[in-house]
């Protein structure tokens, strides 16, 4: 681990503190020249008592805009305390978690996994665009049927075409013959870019892709290519629970990475992270952003830094082993309700190292996917499948409830 640790209470408080003193201060400090100010005071007290032992809240108060991209260039110095926290945690997820080099990448603090997801294929299809003199019609995106809809939302968005391959039932793994069937058509129709999503871990069944087998086969065929890796569910999870993945920035063909911090790392809504290599985020630059100091490389224009902040305060309250312990015990629940669902004979999938399980629904009566909140693949009478996600609050008492429910 070169840059995370665990701190105490003290040691974050202290760190955010300094930081929001850095920032511009709107209640004591002139600044005349921005949109922007505290939170309204006749609603958000920022004099409560409780809030100088609240870092994460009292930066939500001192309302602080991340504006921009702070990994690349110069940033808007009002706030370029709490920025700062923003690339320490960059630097943690890019290097301690995800194997890269220090100061090998950029990336942002983003509104969540929607939008790392849209900012990566945009940085691709410009990519190409810029240096190859490629034309939309000849790129394509590639994901697997039970990749997330933030990907046809951003190839509708940016208008290039989306070739979903279709996944084995029974296990969920990429049906590697129709893959090279789609891209023989695809590259004879006159795709020659594309850009690869591989989930590490889907949304609905927690499975997660192997990046070769889109590589190999692209490569075979001469083709050109940028890998994005959908880490957006799996990001917190997988690279803890499986310590020899290499879908990682280890793996020199993986250019980009999107992690969700609301999903399993109980962040507020509204935090996601983007990640690429350097060389790649200057393709979504917009010369336009004008007033905004340095340059806007994102997505999104203004967002909260407290997001970053509290993302900071999660990982450094943990420190990577508390955090493997954590997922450690998801683990061990998700384990526990796997062996009881076999005792029963029920069939479900289960990725190694995930901690969804998705069962059959034949085995589930809809009164008591009703009862527990099961989520089914699909919302109409086709539906084949139901999760069961092992969240920190789901224990392995309320499983037993289910158990004993499927048991009747
Ligand atoms: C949740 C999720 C997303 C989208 O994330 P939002 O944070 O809801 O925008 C993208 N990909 C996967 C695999 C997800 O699970």
């Amino acid at each position: 681990m070169k840059f995370w640790k665990k701190l105490t209470h003290q040691q974050l408080q202290d760190r955010i503190n300094q930081a929001l003193l850095e920032n511009v201060d709107f209640s004591k400090d002139t600044s005349l020249g921005y949109p922007a100010s505290k939170l309204d005071e006749k609603v958000f007290y920022s004099d409560a008592p409780f809030l100088k032992d609240a870092p994460s809240l009292k930066t939500f108060v001192a309302n602080p805009n991340h504006i921009g991209c702070h990994t690349y260039g110069t940033s808007e110095k009002a706030f370029k305390g709490t920025q700062e926290i923003e690339r320490e945690v960059l630097d943690i997820l890019a290097t301690d978690v995800f194997k890269g080099e220090p100061n090998a990448f950029d990336g942002y603090i983003a509104p969540g996994g929607t939008e790392a997801n849209i900012q990566a294929m945009w940085i691709f299809r410009n990519f190409f665009q810029n240096n190859l003199n490629a034309k939309n019609s000849e790129i394509a995106i590639l994901a697997s049927s039970d990749t997330h809809y933030s990907i046809p939302k951003g190839s509708n968005l940016l208008g290039i075409d989306l070739l979903s391959i279709p996944v084995i039932f029974e296990n969920r793994k990429i049906d590697v013959t129709a893959l090279e069937n789609i891209i023989i058509t695809a590259k004879e129709a006159g795709k020659k870019y594309f850009i690869v999503i591989a989930n590490m871990a889907t949304t609905m069944f927690g499975s997660v892709d192997n990046p070769t087998v889109y590589t190999d086969i692209l490569e075979k065929h001469d083709l050109s290519y940028k890998l994005h890796i959908d880490g957006a569910y799996g990001g917190f999870v997988y690279p803890f629970s499986n310590r020899n993945s290499t879908i990682n920035f280890s793996n020199p063909k993986i250019s980009s990475i999107t992690i969700d911090a609301h999903k399993m790392l109980q962040a507020p809504y509204g935090t996601g992270v983007f990640l690429c290599r350097k060389g790649l985020i200057e393709n979504v630059l917009t010369k336009e952003a004008e007033y905004v100091e340095g340059m806007d490389l994102t997505l999104c224009g203004s967002r909260s830094g407290a997001n970053a902040i509290a993302v900071y305060m999660i990982l450094m309250t943990y420190g990577p082993y508390g955090w493997i312990e954590k997922i450690k015990v998801l683990l061990m629940r998700t384990e526990w309700f796997c062996n009881a669902l076999d005792k029963l004979n029920i069939q479900y999938f289960r990725e190694e190292n995930m901690n969804i399980v998705t069962i059959r629904s034949e085995y589930i009566k809809p009164e008591i996917a009703a009862q527990f909140d099961l989520v089914p693949e699909q919302h109409n009478d086709q539906n084949k499948w139901y999760k069961v996600v092992i969240m920190d609050h789901v224990e392995i008492d309320n499983l037993m409830q289910l158990i004993d429910a499927l048991k009747k």
